[in-house]
């Protein structure tokens, strides 16, 4: 792997649709189309099939000595005034990845791109559209009517692009022959960073489970109400803020986040009624995720009780822990400390197009360090030694995955 060609074209990439603004590859919009252009650009340079799917997919195959094909990508667009490598390190990394292959003759297996369309969501506020398309877990009509800013709905706009969203699944097809799939991503947070650490193999993406916590109580005078005989339901939300706070530092590798609360009536004279808090919990292990769970339901509870409150869970969005495959992870972790890094590996926080995949096919990803440790925004960075690192641990990995997968280890899908 030459990890120069890489930084260039990236490089390139955030010159044509970046700047000091940062990233406006929003999906679905003639700067993503911009981006795709100049990843097609480069593309045309390599002995490799081009096709769209049905989800707007784009693919580009490289045939292999024997049947069945190793998939390498992630995704060129962003969120508007995004980061250089979001995404755009795992499509052109990838594309290196081809390249080098390439530049050796033919692969033991195929190896096929692809930039998967709006992992984002950035526009409609749905992420995941093509890759989820792709394993079939999109039901098209939870996002039919999602709409822009503008009005506009997600299915026409699509139409516009030549992607029908009743047919979408149909990208799924291309899946036939799939042997593994391999992704590289920034981590987004700070845990490299901390540890001094350039790149690490990544285990699988965090469990979610979203709440929102609803304490009613009584509204009352402020100056007429004495403290011991209020109902309040923003001193109950803030014990159970607090208290839920613990669950996450009582259960390892957790977290726990009250991402705001909003309280009824809302006035400097009032003792709060009603107040509504969110709660996001992850975890990597479901039981474990469960536990967090019924702790910080129990939280509620008896704060509640201790303030002469009620409160009520509703539950938002759920999503289970997707663990990546073992063999690959192995394989990751051996690669980043051949590549200079050191033998670890650590949870995904975010969602990436992997985890679809990991539904399906053996699935690993490879986290560079962010620093500073930031994302979906233009300060997002890394730097460059830690780049480095990081794809020379992929290139390993895609070497790794192509002999296992012509050693028979890793079948094609049917
Ligand atoms: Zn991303």
């Amino acid at each position: 792997m030459n990890a120069d060609r890489v930084l260039e074209d990236l490089r390139e990439l955030a010159r044509l649709t970046g700047g000091p603004d940062g990233a406006r590859r929003v999906c679905w919009t003639d700067e993503w189309t911009k981006a795709r252009e100049f990843l097609r650009s480069r593309l045309g340079e390599l002995p490799v099939d081009m096709t769209v799917d049905a989800a707007g997919n784009l693919w580009a195959a490289m045939e292999g000595e024997s049947d069945g094909f190793v998939i390498v990508g992630s995704h060129v667009d962003s969120v508007p005034a995004g980061g250089w490598l979001d995404g755009a390190l795992g499509v052109f990394t990838a594309v290196e990845a081809l390249r080098t292959q390439a530049e050796h003759g033919t692969p033991p297996v195929g190896l096929r791109l692809v930039d998967w369309a709006d992992e984002e969501g950035a526009r409609f506020g749905r992420s995941l559209f093509g890759s989820s398309s792709c394993a079939g877990t999109l039901d098209p009509d939870e996002v039919r009517e999602l709409r822009d800013r503008d009005g506009e709905r997600l299915e026409d706009v699509l139409a516009r692009y030549d992607v029908e969203l009743d047919r979408a699944h149909e990208s799924g097809a291309g899946l036939r022959g799939a042997r593994a799939y391999l992704e590289i991503h920034i981590e987004q947070g700070p845990v490299l960073e901390a540890s001094g650490e350039p790149a690490a193999a990544v285990l699988g993406t965090f469990g979610v489970e979203r709440h929102l916590a609803v304490f009613t109580g009584e509204t009352a005078h402020a100056g007429a109400t004495p403290m011991g005989m209020r109902r309040d339901t923003f001193m109950a939300a803030s014990q159970a803020a607090l208290a839920i706070r613990e669950v996450g530092f009582a259960h390892d590798g957790g977290v726990c986040t009250v991402g705001g609360a909003t309280s009824e009536p809302g006035v400097v004279t009032a003792v709060a009624g009603r107040t509504e808090m969110l709660l996001d919990q992850r975890h990597l292990d479901p039981d474990t995720l469960a536990a967090m769970l019924a702790g910080a339901r129990e939280a509620c509870e008896r704060a509640a009780a201790d303030h002469g409150c009620e409160v009520e869970l509703k539950h938002l969005w759920s999503i289970p822990p997707i663990p990546f495959d073992d063999r690959l992870i192995r394989l990751a972790r051996e690669s980043v400390e051949a590549a200079g890094g050191k033998d670890t590996a650590i949870p995904s926080g975010p969602l990436h197009d992997a985890a679809e995949m990991a539904r399906l096919i053996p699935t690993v990803m490879i986290f560079s360090s962010s620093s500073p440790p930031v994302s979906h925004t233009k300060e997002e960075d890394t730097p460059e030694a830690d780049l480095r690192v990081a794809i020379e641990a992929y290139g390993r990995t895609v070497s790794g995955m192509l002999e296992r997968a012509a050693a028979g280890e890793l079948p094609p899908r049917e």
